[in-house]
């Protein structure tokens, strides 16, 4: 929790979710003038945006527009950020809403810095989400380097009663609680934004991909780690089974995307996202080649130029068709697929495939309580306005990119603020 404080009632506005669209209708709407209270349900801000290694178009690392973001937030009183909470109830309608909003417990008080002495009296770990839990943590962790608030996390169901024992009697005491309990808040708020977002599309419901019994299949959101320099491997892409350098990366496009059985929608960033990554391994592994199995490409506008960059590659190899199988062999995964362009059936052999797998809308899985609110058939929230004062923005409302996620966002601050105004 910041040390922000902020006003509830008549001129507030509660913006669920602090990804890169939350934080967007927050600050429109407190630049402006209007109390904001921000929720969001991880220790820090950034959603799925501060996970990646690099964002398209430009490929700079997320931090860059999130720092700035964030300065903006430690500057301006109006709003509240409110970490590791959830809204738990909502009634009432536009201009006078009541919001219950649950906060769980971080142990880490923030009134004096975790010391040396304090980490080293934890050595008990948790797999650590951040990446993907493609590596562990201890439980007393910074959740990243760059995370804001910039405090540590403390998961007390992971400790040994030793290490508690440890930890209350090791200097700053002021530094942890370990007594703290989940709070409740009840707010009155004139609007509601919803920033909720997505979550990957589970790799293990895709059997005859062989994500759940290959360590080298792996998906789009876990390449984004593998790539990061602040992830598991400091930045190394390496095989998960053996640590080799991979020779011959295989894309998988539209995994369990556009299909009946799974998601049958398009995810719309799964093509950019993998012509990014294969960006990614032409800069980090220059000798490797890479194939990318597609059933079309879709990269919208300007994005298309990117696209075209990759197609004159020589070390990149465009297939059309759907990859039907992986299967194992030797120290190798063997991918079928026809080549629709070629009308021959193809089985390559590769060293790492990559899933690119869709995006799912975190209000289809864990419905916000007490909103009722319209969504499409796949759970994305109806665009434009909810119902009377409550907005949606970014993806919760459809898979998109960061760049039309903060336009969204712009927009439903700005209805959310003639609410307050009226
Ligand atoms: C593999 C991959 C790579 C991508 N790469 C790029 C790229 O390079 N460039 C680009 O422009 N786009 C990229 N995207 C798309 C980008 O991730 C989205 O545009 C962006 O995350 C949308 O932001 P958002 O705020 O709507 O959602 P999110 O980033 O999902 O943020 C939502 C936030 O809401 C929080 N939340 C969820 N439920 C609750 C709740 N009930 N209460 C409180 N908080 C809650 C979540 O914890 C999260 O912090 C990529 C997508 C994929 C799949």
């Amino acid at each position: 929790m910041t040390e922000n404080t902020a006003r509830s009632g008549k001129d507030t506005i509660l913006v669920i979710g602090g990804g890169i669209a939350g934080i967007t209708a927050a600050l429109e709407a407190a630049e402006v003038g209007c109390n904001v209270i921000l929720v969001e349900k991880e220790a820090y801000l950034g959603g799925r945006v501060v996970r990646m290694n690099q964002y398209f178009p430009k490929l700079c690392p997320p931090t860059c527009g999130l720092e700035i973001n964030y300065q903006r937030i430690r500057k301006n009183p109006r709003i509240k950020v409110l970490t590791l909470s959830e809204v738990s109830k909502v009634a009432g309608q536009k201009g006078n809403f009541n919001v219950t909003i649950r906060i769980h417990p971080r142990y880490v008080t923030g009134n004096a810095p975790i010391s040396r002495a304090q980490l080293d009296a934890i050595s008990s770990e948790i797999p650590n989400d951040f990446n993907s839990g493609m590596d562990r943590t201890r439980a007393l962790y910074m959740p990243h380097d760059q995370a804001f608030p910039h405090l540590h996390v403390l998961a007390r169901y992971a400790l040994t009663s030793e290490e508690i024992s440890r930890l209350e009697e090791t200097e700053p005491r002021e530094a942890i609680d370990l007594s703290a309990g989940a709070e409740t808040l009840d707010v009155n708020v004139a609007a509601i934004i919803v920033a909720t977002g997505w979550q990957p599309y589970d790799a293990n419901n895709l059997d005859l991909l062989g994500y759940s019994s290959n360590a080298d299949v792996i998906t789009n959101i876990e390449m984004e780690r593998l790539a990061a320099r602040t992830g598991p491997t400091g930045g190394k892409i390496i095989r998960p089974s053996d640590g080799r350098e991979p020779a011959r990366v295989a894309f998988v496009q539209c995994a369990g995307s556009r299909d009946a059985n799974n998601l049958p929608y398009c995810s719309a960033v799964c093509c950019m996202a993998s012509l990014k990554q294969a960006r990614y391994l032409r800069n980090k592994l220059p000798d490797a080649s890479i194939s990318i199995f597609y059933i079309d490409i879709r990269t919208i506008g300007r994005h298309e130029e990117f696209y075209y960059q990759l197609l004159a590659d020589d070390h990149v190899s465009f297939v059309k068709g759907k990859v039907a199988r992986i299967t194992p062999e030797a120290s190798n995964l063997v991918l079928d697929v026809e080549d629709t362009l070629g009308g021959k059936l193809l089985q390559e052999s590769f060293d790492l495939v990559v899933l690119a797998t869709g995006v799912v809308p975190n209000q289809a899985r864990h419905p916000l309580p007490g909103l009722d609110i319209t969504t499409d058939e796949y759970g994305f929230i109806v665009e434009g306005v909810v119902r009377n004062g409550i907005y949606a923005a970014g993806c919760a409302c459809r898979p998109t990119d960061v760049s039309r996620s903060v336009k969204d966002a712009t927009a439903a601050a700005l209805r959310a603020i003639q609410d307050v105004r009226r």
